[in-house]
């Protein structure tokens, strides 16, 4: 051992110690279905029921007994795990079902191409980087033509065919005549178009949203103290007030830019305004998962569509977190009637131990030389290919069995949550969500007259404190959303018993009563 470190906790000390403050230090050793154990002082096992799921990303399970029996069987067969620039049929069966459940839930017949990754964020960035190379051509294509007008014009002027309207002139600012007048006039639509061409993408986000934390997909996490020390490494976003249809087209407009297009009709060459894709793309959680477990209304869905029909913009939907069949339909999108031009999915898709991730591009929008241009080492490996088939026998079998049960389950947790808010109005705001994709709200306990309740609700860690507190005294684990902070998250998995549900209902009745009593005592003792 090296002395100097010897002892100091190198891996995020920072987190143990926010760890060890809100009393969640504990190390689990075994995972199995919502079950974590860890040691007691005699070193026997102390259950722990789990409705975190791994932040979601374990619908199936800890140790899922089929997904540990199908990895062992892959690694014995030693399929091959990591072997770029060879056919990977499993990565392909993989897309293959995914499209099979996309053209069943939205009605689309059409092809939806896939790029795997490994994160969340990863595949997040690279649906973001495959939109920007669409936007970037789409550009260019508009450049050229605009191009060969003003070379047409310039022609037509040439032979004396033709002259520039005197209204093009006023609107630059110019006057003149002949050719000379016309290259005054090119010179000015080609600077004003480089200068708006030269503009940095935008994109549209939701207020509350959160996609990922790398350079790009920070950018359109809403929470500003994820997003405000990187603001000028990225493309940034616009946000939309959450749930507000009338506000999306009024967003929308702030980025309305025009290219000067000049345009010949019988002898005279007229100013064009031809709109600029200001927008790279309309990125949205159809639930918003760290935001609060927050779904969106079906009319809220319908304006973004409509927002994204009129700009001619793509729009992805991150089902990251509730996707997966959490929802009780595989994409939570499904359940407002809302289609995406990307679908980007990862955490479940792993069966809680492969990391992968996936992005997937409806066919009219996809530019196939982008696969020459982005890759990953570990995308769409063998391993995570074969788990992830795996996953979607599992979800798709017995008729959707998995999704029915997502939503069953998801129904009595539910009912246990509302019986808890109705009794406790004072300390209970409101519960929300879908499926297995819940989430209880605490009133706003910045006001609280127990001075460490209301410091810690100032801090934005309160529902860390909650969480500590039913871990020590219940044996529940939860975790507030992130950036949600008096919002606690249930995502289980569709393994939940009525005997977990009863654990965590005396659980939440006896912070409620904590919270009534303002009983410092025995938030913090
Ligand atoms: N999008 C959503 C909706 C998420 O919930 C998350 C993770 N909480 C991400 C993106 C980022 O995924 P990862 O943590 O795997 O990068």
């Amino acid at each position: 051992m090296d002395s100097v470190v010897d002892g100091l906790e190198l891996a995020e000390p920072q987190m143990r110690e926010v760890l060890s403050m809100a009393k969640l230090d504990v190390e689990y050793v075994r995972a199995e279905g919502n079950s974590l154990y860890h040691l007691d002082a005699q070193q026997e096992e102390v259950r722990v029921v789990d409705f975190v799921g791994g932040y979601a990303s374990l619908l199936l399970g800890h140790s899922n007994p089929e997904i540990i029996a199908h990895a062992k069987a892959t690694l014995d067969a030693q399929t091959p795990v990591y072997v770029p620039i060879a056919i990977h049929s499993a990565a392909n069966r993989v897309a293959h079902q995914l499209n099979a459940i996309i053209h069943r839930e939205t009605g689309s017949t059409e092809p939806y191409f896939a790029i795997f990754a490994s994160t969340g964020a990863e595949a997040i960035e690279s649906s973001l980087k495959h939109a920007e190379f669409v936007r970037t051509a789409r550009i260019s294509a508009l450049t050229d033509e605009i191009g060969s007008h003003v070379e047409q014009v310039r022609a037509a002027i040439k032979n004396g065919d033709a002259s520039v309207a005197e209204a093009a002139y006023a609107r630059l600012g110019l006057s003149g005549t002949g050719i000379e007048g016309f290259e005054e006039v090119a010179a000015e639509v080609q600077r004003r178009n480089a200068e708006t061409s030269a503009t940095p993408p935008r994109f549209l986000a939701v207020e509350g949203a959160f996609h990922g934390k790398l350079v790009g997909s920070v950018q359109l996490t809403h929470n500003a103290s994820f997003r405000g020390p990187f603001e000028a490494m990225a493309a940034r976003a616009d946000f939309v007030p959450f749930n507000d249809p009338a506000a999306v087209a009024e967003v929308a407009a702030r980025g309305r830019a025009q290219l000067l297009d000049l345009v010949l009709t019988d002898g005279v060459a007229a100013l064009v305004e031809r709109d600029f894709p200001t927008y790279c793309a309309f990125v949205l959680e159809p639930i918003q998962g760290e935001g609060g477990i927050k779904p969106v209304t079906a009319e809220f869905a319908a304006a973004v569509r409509q927002a994204c029909d009129t700009l001619d913009c793509p729009l992805i939907l991150d089902e990251i977190q509730c996707g997966m069949g959490r929802s009780g339909k595989f994409f939570a999108s499904s359940l407002v009637g809302l289609h995406g031009d990307y679908y980007v999915l990862a955490k479940s898709l792993g069966g809680g131990i492969a990391k992968n991730s996936v992005m997937l591009v409806r066919g009219a929008h996809y530019r196939k030389e982008f696969e020459l241009i982005h890759s990953s080492t570990f995308a769409k490996d063998g391993f995570s290919s074969a788990i992830a088939l795996k996953v979607l026998e599992l979800l798709e079998a017995e008729d959707g069995k998995a999704y029915r049960l997502a939503e069953e389950r998801g129904g009595a947790l539910r009912d246990m949550l509302n019986r808890v808010a109705a009794d406790n109005p004072d300390t209970v705001k409101e519960v929300r969500g879908k499926g297995l994709m819940l989430g209880l709200e605490f009133q706003d306990l910045t006001g609280s007259s127990a001075p460490m309740i209301s410091g810690f609700a100032h801090a934005g860690v309160i529902g860390y404190v909650i969480a500590g507190y039913l871990l020590r005294g219940h044996r529940v684990r939860v975790l507030p959303t992130g950036s949600a902070p008096h919002t606690l998250r249930f995502t289980p998995s569709i393994q939940l018993s009525d005997a977990d549900i009863d654990q965590l209902e005396t659980a939440l009745r006896d912070i409620c009563e904590v919270l009534r009593t303002e009983d410092e005592q025995r938030l913090f003792g």
